[in-house]
């Protein structure tokens, strides 16, 4: 496995002629990490791996305690890495993918990234469809692969290249969870164990939906009352555009974020049938 850390380096790094599968994260790598890289392991002849925490995408442009308390552990994530059979791993500095400070051109995400957790992150997909055009310029991939976790992030990508021809196949790879149920996070860590167990209203109410146990709105006020938590959206959308659905037809896409303590979680599922 090749590190390298400025794009020259990986420039370099990148024999041509080979189908190149591509996984950006922004580090902390964990089991949801893993599964995104062993399945373009499976469909690629080179596998690139970005970890890269982009300030654009936080709050303040990165001036707020979630970017500041990112985990950032490169030394752990290469075992990982390793194992999952990566080529090229490029974990460049803020100064190195930003050098003129930030960008004054951004690309704009517009209606479809200011929904949901778009809403309580404002500005948050034009960062991440910004910094995700400069990998993929950088990196040039056939495919990009990302997780069904982050719903509206797959969406949001899915038009970026499809609205502005970018030449990449866009993979969405499904949500792994722990064996309690709680889908793989980063932020996972911030949580104490009282606060994990009190994390778990979310995966069970999403499944009581799936089952369709219970409506939306009961959904929604499980969450609300639930101890600990603190409900930001619970929403039915259509997968492909984000609009809202009325009722709960197929296929929906219920899309959901809380606050656990510090920590802000989102969960999604599909319902087909
Ligand atoms: P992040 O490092 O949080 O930006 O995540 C990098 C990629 O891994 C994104 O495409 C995420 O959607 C994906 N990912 C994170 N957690 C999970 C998970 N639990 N299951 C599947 N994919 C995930």
């Amino acid at each position: 496995m090749r590190l390298t850390t400025t794009k020259k380096e990986l420039f370099d790094a990148i024999p041509r002629g080979f189908s190149v599968g591509f996984v950006p994260t922004m580090g902390a790598l964990h089991s949801g990490h893993a599964s995104l890289m062993k399945q373009a392991r499976q469909e690629n002849e080179l596998l690139v791996a970005s970890i890269f925490v982009n300030p654009l995408q936080f709050e303040a442009l990165g001036d707020c305690d979630d970017y500041r308390h990112y985990p950032r552990d490169l030394d752990a994530d290469i075992p990982l890495l390793e194992e999952c059979g990566v080529d090229i791993v490029f974990a460049p500095s803020v100064a190195e993918m930003y050098p003129n400070d930030l960008p004054l051109v951004w690309v704009r995400t517009g209606a479809m990234g200011e929904k949901l957790e778009g809403a309580s992150r404002p500005g948050h997909f034009d960062g991440v469809a910004t910094v995700v055009s400069k990998l993929f310029n950088l990196v040039r991939p056939d495919r990009a692969y990302f997780g069904q976790k982050d719903a509206q992030q797959v969406a949001v990508i899915r038009r970026l290249v499809a609205d502005l021809d970018i030449p990449v196949e866009i993979r969405a790879v499904p949500i792994i969870r722990g064996a309690d149920g709680l889908a793989e996070s980063s932020r996972n860590q911030r949580l104490s164990p009282t606060e994990r167990t009190q994390a778990l209203v979310l995966p069970r109410v999403l499944e009581k939906l799936k089952a369709r146990a219970i409506t939306i709105d009961a959904a929604r006020a499980e969450l609300a009352t639930a101890p600990g938590v603190k409900l930001d959206h619970l929403e039915a959308v259509d997968p492909a555009t984000l609009e809202p659905l009325a009722e709960l037809t197929t296929p929906a896409l219920v899309v959901a974020a809380i606050y656990v303590g510090p920590v802000r979680l989102i969960d999604n599922i599909e319902i087909t049938t």
